[in-house]
């Protein structure tokens, strides 16, 4: 069995003109062959949309979510509705090829198309993922940087996509050079009136007193789904959960805070700006614990 698989939706939308139901909706790929026009505007503009879901076991985690999300996404950047029946069944099929290993993930990309063409391009790339073990249990240190923009921003100004998951990710790319640059291994982004957003690739949470607090979802960050899985379980747990509108001083005055995502999952974070902090390695470890052991 492959350790990477590709898939190729043959009609990723809905709305595709000679949409046809019958057709078979995924095509298995050759990942070793060039796939993709050069024209497209995946490659050409990043215009586009993506979503990363981790697979545990063998079970893509937080599938509804992710789907939702997608969709979402193709809205605000008016792509043609995906056809979330074909993409369900593509992503599937991809983890179901995959050589079976603990920890995997299944990228789904959804750009414009190739330019002029009027037909949107769909794939679906699963792989065995790195190893993060080491990373949740030592932690990450992270710098916080300005976003320039407000928290409003996604009120103000629609057009800048703050809180879709576009293929426009060279500036979340740019962030993370600046922390290594800075010494530092992640980043938290900071609204031009100092709120809090979220990594580059990762929600931040953090914990104050039996509380689970996260940047509220109006602050045109991503409504993460590795999030709303932790607040399932710290609920479950009898802790109460927050959306706020954060400050550094208030993160830098928490009992543990994290960056979590897909994939990695929960990195603590043990240094903010050069500050230690402090870390909550039990709460840390049963966090990755029920994650890793979700069979949805
Ligand atoms: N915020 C941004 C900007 C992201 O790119 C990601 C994931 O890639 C997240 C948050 C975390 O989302 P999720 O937990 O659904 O992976």
């Amino acid at each position: 069995m492959p350790e990477h698989v590709l898939i190729i939706l043959n009609q990723p939308s809905v709305e595709a003109p000679a949409h046809d139901p019958k057709a078979p909706s995924f095509t298995i790929a050759d990942v070793g062959r060039p796939q993709l026009s050069v024209m497209d505007l995946a490659a050409t503009r990043g215009d586009g949309i993506f979503e990363t879901l981790s697979v545990c076991g063998g079970y893509p985690q937080a599938f509804d979510h992710h789907l939702a999300r997608f969709a979402r996404s193709a809205a605000m950047l008016d792509l043609p509705v995906p056809d979330l029946v074909a993409w369900a069944g593509a992503i599937r099929a991809a983890v179901l090829e995959l050589d079976a290993a603990d920890e995997s993930f299944v990228k789904i990309v959804l750009s414009r198309g190739v330019e002029g063409a009027e037909a949107p391009t769909g794939w679906v790339y699963a792989a065995h993922s790195p190893d993060h073990a080491q990373v949740r249990a030592t932690g990450i240190s992270v710098v916080t940087l300005d976003r320039g923009y407000r928290h409003d921003v996604a009120s103000t100004s629609p057009w800048l996509l703050a809180g879709a998951k576009t293929l426009s990710y060279a500036v979340n790319k740019a962030a993370m050079r600046e922390a290594a640059r800075r010494g530092a291994d992640d980043v938290v982004f900071v609204s031009s009136d100092g709120i809090l957003l979220e990594g580059p690739t990762s929600t931040l949470v953090f914990r104050r007193g039996d509380t689970m607090v996260t940047p509220d979802h109006d602050l045109g960050v991503l409504d993460g789904t590795t999030q709303a899985n932790l607040f399932r379980f710290a609920e479950a747990r009898g802790m109460h959960t927050a959306f706020e509108r954060p400050t550094l001083s208030e993160l830098l005055g928490a009992d543990a805070a994290w960056l979590v995502s897909s994939v990695r999952l929960v990195a603590p974070i043990r240094r903010i700006d050069a500050v230690d902090v402090p870390m909550d390695s039990a709460l840390t470890a049963a966090m990755n614990d029920d994650l890793l052991g979700l069979r949805e």
